[in-house]
């Protein structure tokens, strides 16, 4: 017998478990649970983009795209960003398809950071930061955004952030666990110290179609910042297309052929039929993605205002699924609290605390569920809150 556990890497081995998924594992365990706890539509794709999946493998297209991604696909997502968030490239030279946002993070990270790099990251964040930073051998420097400013992030903190190893900022707009949205003052504010400090973006704009009350801004469309930002988007989200696992990236030449180049060795390109659902959902899918937003309108509304009603502080997030109310007056942790309320309710929301340290004495609910499911876990959360 050998002793496996000694051939792991140092950098896994030191990884930390993901706190969201502790959560579904126990909620696994139990029957009639509500789950405000996932990141993910309760839609299901438009029928058209399925129907052009089943079309393609019907017509026999089984076989590998070019490492970018379909030319055709290529061509709609140029069209769409520059229509839709005022922000062009070239469909040839500046666009990769990947496996969802979360290969383009990793390319992203890989393809930008040498050893010692640090990154800023913005928490409460999307867990996958960190240990993406980390893996790629750069070093994660953290800023606490705050519920006083909405978890928005402020410049000045951003400012002091910085150091000679900063390379990038990963930024997040509209923001999983928080919702909040930074708009085009905010943004310009942090791209002129961007640009200051001769630093790059990630911008993590996978939410970017799922924002209510003004449209987004893409901080790539800001004066200066195409040439520094290299923009992350996908059809998981807005499109309903979680599991077909189709991101994009879009970047100038150089970082796009940096990425490619560790694209094409690592993952060749990405699933081909997910690439002409894909194709289907731009051309002819923007009617749904707005009746589904307009769907999540209605349901963050409702779950604001219940939280508040309860007496659960909670400011309106401008996108994304998620609400992050406060549970600060029950005096429990967050993480106790998400556990004691699985316990009592039956209903599974996440603790701030996963999301990094200012995300203590929050928890993040997922609205992505149909209304009579909100009802009842508003009803179930209320009487948890009475005792
Ligand atoms: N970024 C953020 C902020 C997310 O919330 C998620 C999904 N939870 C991703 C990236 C990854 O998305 P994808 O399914 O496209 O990999």
């Amino acid at each position: 017998m050998i002793e496996t556990k000694s051939y792991i890497a140092k950098s896994v081995e030191l990884m930390r478990p993901s706190g969201i998924r502790k959560f579904f594992d126990l909620a696994a365990g139990m029957e009639g649970v509500i789950s405000l706890g996932v990141g993910e539509p309760d839609f299901v794709t438009s029928w058209s983009a399925r129907e052009a999946a089943i079309s393609s493998l019907e017509r026999g297209l089984t076989s590998y795209t070019a490492n970018a991604g379909l030319l055709e696909l290529r061509e709609a997502i140029a069209d769409y960003t520059s229509s839709r968030f005022s922000v062009s490239y070239d469909a040839k030279e500046e666009i990769i398809l990947t496996v969802g946002a979360s290969q383009a993070l990793d390319l992203a990270l890989r393809a930008i950071i040498d050893p010692g790099d640090e990154v800023v990251v913005v928490e409460p964040c999307f867990v996958s930061y960190a240990p993406l930073v980390e893996l790629a051998g750069g070093k994660t420097v953290t800023i606490e955004a705050t519920s006083d400013q909405q978890f928005k992030l402020q410049a000045d903190a951003l400012r002091e952030a910085i150091t000679s190893k900063t390379k990038a900022l990963l930024l997040c707009s509209p923001n999983n666990p928080t919702g909040a949205q930074l708009d085009k003052a905010d943004l310009e504010a942090i791209a002129q110290i961007v640009k200051q400090h001769d630093l790059l973006v990630i911008a993590d704009e996978i939410y970017a179609e799922l924002a209510y009350d003004i449209p987004h801004t893409s901080i790539a469309s800001l004066e200066g910042m195409r040439e520094r930002t290299i923009l992350i988007n996908g059809f998981s989200k807005g499109f309903a297309m979680t599991g077909w696992r189709l991101g994009f990236i879009c970047a100038p030449v150089e970082l796009a052929a940096a990425m490619l180049k560790i694209h094409q060795y690592a993952m060749m390109c990405a699933s081909t039929p997910a690439q002409y659902a894909a194709l289907e959902a731009l051309k002819t899918g923007m009617k749904d993605v707005e009746d589904m937003k307009k769907d999540y309108r209605r349901r963050r509304n409702y779950i604001v205002q219940s939280f508040n009603d309860m007496g659960l502080d909670c400011h309106t997030p401008g996108g994304a699924f998620y609400v992050f109310p406060s549970i600060q007056s029950t005096g429990l942790t967050s993480e106790k609290f998400a556990e004691e309320l699985l316990k009592a309710e039956r209903v599974a929301v996440v603790p701030g605390s996963v999301f990094g340290r200012s995300g203590e004495g929050f928890i993040r609910c997922s609205y992505a569920s149909s209304m009579e499911q909100l009802q009842e876990a508003v009803r179930r959360i209320q009487r948890f809150i009475n005792q």
